[in-house]
């Protein structure tokens, strides 16, 4: 496939996409095949999967020819393998593969103790010699009790892909129970309400167990996977969350371990709006909302979202306090979200101390030149 000077500039500078835009002339390439990359001239620069429905229309996957991908796919589940057993530690949960920051773009696998989940997102990825291989290849190395598909129907519908059901693709088990930093989950993959902690906060979760202490708040608490790390530590923790689903695994979860912790259901600016306004009082809170900016367009209005957040966050905050605050948006920068937390401190009349900038736990390995792997913030600050 040929395609133009521009995407030539991008590869030599180390991206590994190419948009539909810059592909100058398709040859009659299958959708999801792996084709070699050339210039104008015939200049090799490598192969590439194919996507003949995506914007991104060549995802790299080496530099060299690939005669047999599944082979290479199979040597690169090795290779994300063995990355993970050597620096994840204390959880039985954690994501095994992670797209294009494992050199497998288009494929995501989770792993929850003997239950691995799996998500293709691209044609190349869902061929099926690929899945073949990939099925084999996971089972060899792990050997779980059963591996289940989580199907993004939306993202079949761009891909040109034709629809699949999410469930077990080998194996029966649709439930378990994981262990991260010595608590306990609930996981069940049923009816595609996949439950489980967001495994890219694991380290955060464990870091923020370290400060926590007193009377605590976990805001946009989810399943509670916060609030069960803050329980060891704190007289008293609080789960606040929109989705009363969340908040019956969240209490399933707070029993298993044998916890005491209050949840409700709220919408967490209203909450924190109320709670501030009655000048109620906390040791340690943590934000962790959904991605406020979808996109570069509404970053203003993610910022103001932010910023009123952590404001009333640390109004909050007794002195020696401490706040945890996240921030999932790509779109956000770290250096942003910084400036938002600063003026919050100012208007909340803080002096505060930032101890902790963090990222993704180190199974979500992040590639500098795909910038879109990076997108977790996670701060710890000290009023
Ligand atoms: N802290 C969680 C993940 C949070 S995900 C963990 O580590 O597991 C974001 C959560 O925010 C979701 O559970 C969603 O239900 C909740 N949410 C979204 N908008 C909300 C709102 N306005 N008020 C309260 N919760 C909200």
């Amino acid at each position: 496939m040929i395609i133009s000077l521009r995407a030539v500039s991008r590869l030599k500078s180390g991206h590994v996409w190419i948009y539909r835009s810059d592909v100058l002339s398709s040859t009659d390439a299958a959708p999801g095949a792996v084709v070699a990359v050339t210039d104008e001239r015939g200049r090799f620069f490598g192969s590439a999967l194919y996507s003949s429905s995506s914007q991104i229309a060549l995802r790299m996957i080496s530099s060299g020819a690939v005669p047999d991908f599944p082979a290479l796919l199979r040597e690169r589940v090795r290779n994300a393998r063995a990355y993970r057993e050597k620096l994840v530690h204390d959880t039985d949960a954690h994501r095994l593969i992670f797209s294009e920051a494992d050199f497998l773009p288009g494929l995501i696998v989770d792993r929850y103790n003997d239950i691995l989940s799996l998500q293709i997102l691209t044609q190349a990825m869902d061929a099926e010699p690929v899945r073949t291989a990939l099925l084999s290849e996971l089972s060899e190395q792990l050997k779980p009790a059963a591996i289940c598909e989580r199907v993004d129907a939306h993202i079949r519908e761009l891909e040109q892909l034709p629809p699949r059901e999410s469930g077990p693709l080998i194996g029966e088990k649709t439930s378990t129970i994981f262990t991260m930093n010595g608590i306990r989950f609930h996981f069940d993959v049923r009816e595609g309400q996949k439950t489980g902690a967001f495994l890219d906060q694991r380290e955060n979760y464990a870091a923020a167990a370290e400060y926590a202490h007193g009377e605590a708040l976990d805001v946009f608490c989810y399943q509670g996977a916060f609030a069960l790390h803050l329980a060891k530590a704190c007289e008293r923790v609080t789960g606040v969350d929109s989705s009363r689903p969340a908040l019956e695994i969240a209490d399933k979860n707070a029993l298993l371990n044998q916890f005491e912790i209050d949840w409700i259901e709220a919408n967490a600016f209203d909450l924190l709006k109320d709670y501030s306004a009655a000048g109620r009082q906390y040791d340690t809170v943590v934000l962790d909302p959904p991605a406020f900016a979808k996109s570069r367009k509404n970053l203003a209005t993610a910022l103001r979202g932010y910023k009123e957040l952590n404001l009333r966050a640390l109004k909050m905050l007794r002195p020696g306090g401490v706040l945890v605050t996240c921030s999932c948006s790509y779109h956000v920068s770290e250096g942003e979200f910084l400036e938002v937390v600063k003026d919050a401190a100012q208007d909340a009349h803080k002096t505060v101390r930032l101890v902790e900038k963090r990222g993704q736990a180190k199974d979500h390995p992040v590639l500098p030149v795909v910038p879109e792997t990076a997108y977790l913030k996670c701060l710890i600050l000290l009023a």
